[in-house]
């Protein structure tokens, strides 16, 4: 199965969270994407879910509200999911890290700019600065 939009993604988040009424999803589906999302994109997507028997529907109170909930092997396809996500995140985000001089710890932004021997170095924090000052001098 394949994950063609932000709605859909937004929408495994959700309901990794807990289970979520029909309506609950679409308010914080909104809010989360900041634009009039239409219902055409969610329930075809929540129908393939149940399909798929990623999500357990269960009808509530008198007027029979849906509430959507993940099944174990859905918890397991959205773990699946976000993990390939993260991964890609971070091959995204590798080019952009600097390494501490010091400790070789990443940094994505901020850090201590030093310069020694005529060289700009980064460092992580003071602590490191100095040290390696230390070390090298
Ligand atoms: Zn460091």
């Amino acid at each position: 199965m394949r994950i063609g939009s932000m709605v859909k993604f937004y929408t495994l988040c959700l309901l990794k969270e807990g289970p979520k009424h029909g309506y609950d999803l679409l308010t914080q589906l909104k809010v989360k994407l900041d634009s009039g999302i239409s219902t055409s994109q969610v329930y075809p997507f929540l129908a393939s879910l149940e399909k798929h028997g990623y999500i357990a529907v269960k009808r509530t109170g008198q007027r029979g509200k849906k509430v959507y909930r993940l099944t174990a092997e859905g918890q397991l396809f959205v773990n699946g999911f976000l993990q390939r996500f993260g991964d890609l995140v971070h091959l995204a985000l590798e080019p952009k890290l600097r390494s501490c001089t010091h400790c070789g710890c990443k940094l994505l932004e901020g850090g201590v700019q030093e310069r020694m021997g005529g060289r700009k170095l980064t460092f992580c924090c003071h602590h490191c600065a100095g040290s390696f000052r230390k070390m090298h001098h």
